[in-house]
């Protein structure tokens, strides 16, 4: 498959929160997870598992996700479930996620021809920690309302979705569903669940609060009307789950389209900048150190090592290029 025909089948026509946050972080990482999906072969096949690369702790924040959707999905569909072995099942996710990134490590190790940066010795002591942290936090949220009252039967019709289902809006696919919606009077209830947040309701969760509505009025059996719908947010900050609720009116949906629609496009133009030849030196790095401490590109990307200087090196590169087209 030529260049070109390579270069329009990845560019970026998908929206998702995650994608919005890579972005703003670190556009190369950005670049590097869904810039090469399809058709690429040699090493870029190896890229999206190095991508999801990550710190044993974001680690358990994703089992304590995929166990609480495990438990939704469990009552939907009457599968009898065992609360006395959730520790024992967080473990296991846990582990099997580390088994996975020792395989990614192989892989980055067989290519850089040395000892990984991301390399780290993770002692059954540490483990034993985030299983702890996660069983506290999977319980809390089971027991607190509306999780509580769809397992004992008080709400009766409710519905679990994929983040992964897309909506298709202005020929772009949207992941701006909720993890879960209820009925509860005239009421539709729309949530999300964050096992990891800040302590105060962020703009851009707003945004995704009246995406769902956005999801919502598209999906057949649910209110065509914004007026009936409330949005929720669960989210594990300081110590506990904080319940916020939302309503929105016309204007905020229209932002919220707005937003989306500006950032594909900028998505679209940085993937753009990187030309047929997929120069990835016309691509800035991170804003900020941190961003690359357990970042899985951090031994092939020069900001992995010294990010100042790579970013002076790189905006260079970037001013030579856009210098040469103006010549
Ligand atoms: S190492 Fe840093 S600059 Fe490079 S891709 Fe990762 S986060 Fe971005």
């Amino acid at each position: 498959m030529n260049e070109k025909k390579i270069q329009s089948i990845n560019k970026p026509r998908t929206w998702s929160v995650t994608r919005r946050e890579l972005l703003n972080k670190c556009p190369r990482a950005f670049i590097l997870k869904y810039g090469f999906k399809k058709k690429q072969g040699g090493f870029n096949r190896h890229l999206t598992n190095i991508s999801n690369w990550t710190s044993p702790y974001i680690l358990m924040q994703r089992a304590l996700r995929g166990l609480i959707i495990q438990r939704l999905e469990c009552a939907s569909r009457g599968v009898k479930w065992e609360e006395t072995d959730i520790a024992l099942k967080i473990r296991s996710r846990i582990i099997g996620g580390l088994k996975r990134q020792k395989s990614v490590l192989a892989v980055i190790e067989k290519r850089i021809g040395k000892s990984s940066l991301l390399r780290r010795n993770i002692n059954k002591k540490e483990i034993d920690r985030l299983v702890e942290i996660c069983c506290m936090r999977y319980h809390s949220i089971i027991s607190a309302a509306p999780f509580s009252e769809i397992l004992n039967g008080k709400i009766e019709q409710w519905f679990i979705f994929s983040r992964l289902t897309s909506t298709v809006v202005n020929d772009f696919d949207l992941h701006i569903s909720p993890d879960l919606v209820w009925i509860k009077g005239r009421n539709c209830h729309l949530l999300r669940f964050n096992v990891q947040g800040l302590s105060k309701l962020q703009h851009h969760k707003s945004l995704e609060n009246t995406a769902m509505v956005i999801w919502a009025i598209n999906q057949k059996g649910l209110p065509s009307n914004h007026e009936r719908y409330v949005i929720e947010n669960f989210v594990w900050s300081c110590g506990k789950w904080n319940r916020w609720i939302e309503t929105c009116n016309l204007t905020d949906i229209q932002n919220a389209r707005g937003i989306i629609m500006k950032d594909i496009s900028e998505m679209q133009e940085l993937y753009n900048r990187m030309g047929p030849a997929l120069d990835l030196s016309q691509i800035p790095l991170a804003k900020d150190e941190s961003i690359c401490l357990d970042c899985g590109h951090r031994d092939t990307c020069p900001g992995g090592e010294n990010l100042e200087r790579a970013s002076l090196i790189q905006s260079a590169l970037e001013m030579a290029k856009a210098a040469q087209k103006r010549a």
